[in-house]
């Protein structure tokens, strides 16, 4: 079982028990994904660029920023998870599809247009 099934099996086990289903309509979580989306971008928002990373990776903004990437990512599973989405199917194969679009020997460097 990979461990993109196992979040999700524990994300719906934590739903049922507190009967919370009813309030995971789609537009209710893609609300939810985007104001943590938004907790996540706050915490690098008025950081230089150049020092994002460094500073991100240890301290109370690596912390920070771990437990909001876990929110997004919770929300993002559960959202695939009611929308009968197998988000990790989709994801191999939309990083197929960009492997295509961006050949390695092409695009070496280079930053694509669009994504
Ligand atoms: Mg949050």
């Amino acid at each position: 079982m990979s461990d993109l099934i196992e979040l999700r099996d524990r994300i719906r086990v934590f739903t049922e028990e507190r009967d919370w289903g009813q309030f995971h309509d789609p537009k209710s979580l893609i609300l939810a994904l985007v104001g943590e989306v938004g907790e996540l971008a706050e915490l690098f928002q008025w950081l230089p660029a150049d020092a994002a990373a460094d500073r991100a990776r240890e301290g109370h903004l690596h912390d920070r920023a771990a437990e909001e990437l876990a929110d997004v990512l919770i929300y993002l599973v559960r959202l695939a998870d009611v929308l009968d989405i197998d988000l990790g199917q989709a994801s191999l194969r939309k990083l197929r599809g960009s492997s295509t679009r961006f050949p390695a020997d092409q695009f070496q460097g280079q930053a694509p247009d669009k994504t």
